[in-house]
């Protein structure tokens, strides 16, 4: 059942029950009891609240009860692979620029939360096809899918390993991601679908890997603007005196590497991308 965004709880729906810093993912259902370690609430008395309703368990606890957004669902919802993070699936949508209407191709699905995330930039008038060899995986990521989007007729799964090939009708395609082991495998499939002006980024959790798939793109007539970053995200304490970074954050995740496909590049030209973070001029002294 589809995640619904507004109006009162009911039957079937997604809720995410907020206990302090802690929280729990439900699927509402009738007669149902949820018990955590202070003790139940009846799922009855869930259906029909307002999101944003304050619920008491049967020892004295308060849930606070919403929908899930993206993010909360996709950090609890269940995992065959690791998923790719919310910080760098922001990431991936920007600098992958990934528009309503785009013909996307990833790999591989693992559990499903770029996908989601993909198909939700794309809209109903874009596509999103899914390379993956675990047919585990991509079960267990076809049902999370479902139960955030619904079903969706754009979304293509390929049981198959796209260091061997991409299919015939994949053609003409506007952006592709790739989370895999060994990314350089697939470039030479990928030079031969994404379109001139395309986009390929990808996502790699060591350097090593990084040098890789840039040496790999590098020798490719077609791959340009290669650049690499990573993505840092510190959350702050904000507690009357004490204002200043969290103890923990999640310290390394992946790298992203970002090409643009051109129909040929001139050798070592436009080779390496500026640092898009700003442009050029701005950094200049007045
Ligand atoms: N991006 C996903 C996680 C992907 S994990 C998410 O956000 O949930 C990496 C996935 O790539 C795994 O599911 C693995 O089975 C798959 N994979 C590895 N090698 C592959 C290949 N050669 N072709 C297709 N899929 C592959």
């Amino acid at each position: 059942m589809k995640i619904r965004r507004k109006g009162k709880l009911s039957e079937g729906e997604w809720v995410i029950l907020w206990e302090s810093k802690r929280r729990y993912l439900i699927q509402l259902e009738k007669d149902k009891t949820f018990y955590y370690h202070k003790g139940y609430v009846q799922h009855n008395d869930i259906i029909g609240l307002e999101e944003g309703s304050i619920i008491k368990s049967s020892h004295g606890g308060n849930l606070l009860v919403l929908r899930p957004t993206y993010a909360d669902y996709i950090l609890e919802m269940p995992r065959g692979a690791q998923i790719i993070y919310p910080k760098d699936i922001g990431t991936i949508l920007v600098w992958g620029d990934i528009y309503p209407g785009a013909r996307v191709l990833e790999a591989g699905i693992g559990s499903g939360a770029l996908t989601i995330a993909l198909l939700q930039a794309v809209g109903e008038t874009g596509v999103v096809i899914s390379y993956e060899i675990r047919e585990d995986f991509a079960k267990r990521a076809l049902i999370n899918i479902e139960n955030f989007l619904g079903r969706r007729d754009n979304h293509i799964l390929r049981l198959k390993d796209i260091y061997q090939e991409i299919d015939e009708e994949d053609k003409d395609i506007d952006r592709v991601i790739l989370d895999l082991p060994e990314p350089w495998r697939a470039i030479k499939h990928i030079d031969k679908v994404l379109r001139p002006g395309g986009i390929l980024v990808i996502y790699t959790p060591t350097i090593l890997q990084v040098q890789k798939t840039v040496e790999s793109l590098e020798s490719f007539k077609s791959f340009t603007l290669i650049e690499t970053i990573e993505t840092l995200l510190r959350p702050w304490q904000i507690e009357s005196l004490s204002v200043r970074p969290y103890h923990r954050m999640v310290a390394h995740t992946a790298f992203l590497t970002i090409a643009r496909k051109v129909l040929t590049k001139e050798e070592n030209i436009f080779q390496k991308a500026l640092p898009s973070v700003e442009n050029e001029e701005n950094f200049e002294p007045n």
